[in-house]
């Protein structure tokens, strides 16, 4: 279930809560993090870090990756 992070509203899927947070709260959130912005914009450039930087360091064989749950996946399947 997705839920808004600025009032109680809940649905089941991401898209209606990306309309509801759009029309109510007059932002935009980051899909990945659900972050909210007050400007497109901003909410684009924040997307990079998601999609371009890889904060997330395997210290076994060096590999990099986007987001930590990722990286816990990397290691369970290759370590
Ligand atoms: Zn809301
Ligand atoms: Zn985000
Ligand atoms: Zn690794």
């Amino acid at each position: 279930i997705n839920k808004c992070s600025e009032c109680s509203y809940t649905t089941s899927t991401s898209n209606e809560l990306q309309l509801h947070i759009r029309r109510v709260h007059n932002k935009h959130a980051c899909l990945i993090c659900w972050r909210l912005f007050g400007q497109k914009a901003n909410r684009d450039r924040h997307l990079c870090l998601h999609t371009g930087h890889k904060p997330y360091k395997c210290d076994i064989c060096g590999e990099k990756f986007s987001r930590g749950d990722k990286l816990k996946i990397h290691k369970k399947r290759f370590h």
